[in-house]
């Protein structure tokens, strides 16, 4: 396998945060239908030769690698649709200054696909579950197919992955009572659960405030069940999460099991985002809450030199100045976050296109 040495710039945006983490969308489709993602019954999609070849995706990542990224997720939509994967999974593991290379999958094909996508070089998978029960599965995710999610996280076990996270959209009424059940089922299989507040991101057209379990709740519930949970203070640390960067809290139960939880509606951490977003077509935005995006497609597409794309990117992420979430907190009447009539002529607005 190729590597490449080339060195690393540090650039900071107008906030003084680093840019150093980007979650690669690698397609916008999704072979499963969240309710708190994707609940309509029809989408508007991207275009098929919008999408970026994964030499065009890997020219990009060495980009961003050459202005101080080092960690980067691939994601969708569901990234274990686009074929190949573990193809580019070993373009991206060729660049040393890639330190972390990491999935986040719904883990239905994952069964199949974890062998390659090890031996290809990715370091980390997280699997999205929010429900241990198939027929709550059936309405959550609108598939009968949870137990391929479960043979998923065993075969990423099987595969070698250390690290396997496990996401789960905590959403009040709907599955708030599984908790402490996830919580188990990390511990069972070794594999931490970080419990997400529901978010108001593009996309989650039936989101509203009454249905969000905020982190409070959560610690309650938890401590309800397992008794007192405390805070990693090492790893919550400002320094350690400012080195991390790593949007989840880490708990810890009496007998040593670990889980996170994202605060993303009730505690925002945009103080210490460093991580932008690349869409499947090659648009580029600085926060999930962000209206527009740079269209990087574009640019790699006129025949720009690198060194002018390198350019964008950096005075880009210089200017930047989001807090999609940190502002989101500060609205009263919080309500969706964009309309469906607005969704429908921008799927660029959607989390399934920006990758979560
Ligand atoms: N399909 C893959 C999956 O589900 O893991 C990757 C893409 S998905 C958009 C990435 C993450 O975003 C998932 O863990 C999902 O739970 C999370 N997500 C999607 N919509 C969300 C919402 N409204 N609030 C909080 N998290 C959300
Ligand atoms: Fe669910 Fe992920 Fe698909 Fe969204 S992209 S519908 S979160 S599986
Ligand atoms: Fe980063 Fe935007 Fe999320 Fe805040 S809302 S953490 S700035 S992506």
């Amino acid at each position: 396998m190729e590597t490449t040495l080339a060195s690393q710039l540090r650039i900071y945006d107008a906030l003084d945060r680093p840019m150093r983490s980007l979650r690669i969308s690698v397609t916008d489709r999704c072979n499963l239908r969240c309710q708190y993602c994707m609940p309509e019954d029809d989408y508007t999609w991207l275009r098929r030769e919008h999408i970026l070849s994964f030499e065009e995706i890997a020219t990009l990542a060495g980009l961003f690698a050459d202005l101080g990224v080092e960690r980067i997720r691939l994601t969708g939509g569901e990234p274990l649709l686009r074929q190949n994967l573990s193809g580019l999974v070993r373009l991206l593991a060729g660049d040393c200054r890639i330190r972390d290379l990491a999935l986040t999958t719904n883990g239905l094909l994952l069964a199949g696909q974890a062998r390659a996508l090890r031996e290809a070089g990715l370091q980390r998978v997280t699997v999205s579950l929010d429900t241990l029960k198939p027929e709550r599965f059936e309405g959550l995710a609108r598939s009968g197919l949870h137990a391929a999610v479960l043979d998923g996280i065993a075969a990423a076990r099987e595969a070698g992955f250390g690290e396997i996270k496990i996401n789960s959209v905590i959403i009040r009424g709907v599955n708030d009572d599984e908790i402490p059940s996830l919580i188990e089922f990390g511990r069972r299989f070794k594999a931490e659960v970080r419990l997400i507040e529901y978010m108001d991101v593009g996309g989650a057209t039936r989101w509203s405030m009454d249905k969000v379990v905020s982190r409070a709740e959560m610690l309650r519930i938890a401590g309800d069940r397992f008794g007192p949970v405390r805070a990693l203070t090492e790893e919550n640390s400002t320094r350690a999460r400012d080195r991390l960067r790593a949007p989840a809290e880490r708990f810890v139960l009496q007998d040593g099991t670990t889980f996170g939880i994202i605060a993303s509606t009730t505690q925002p951490f945009c103080r210490s985002c460093d991580r932008s977003r690349l869409t499947a077509d090659g648009i580029w935005f600085l926060c999930l809450y962000g209206p527009q995006g740079t269209d990087l497609k574009a640019l790699l597409r006129s025949g720009a030199p690198q060194r002018m794309i390198f350019q964008a990117i950096r005075e880009t992420w210089e200017a930047r100045e989001d807090r999609g979430a940190e502002e989101r907190k500060r609205v009263s009447a919080r309500g969706v976050l964009v309309p469906l009539e607005r969704l429908r002529q921008d799927p660029h607005q959607e989390m399934h296109t920006r990758g979560g």
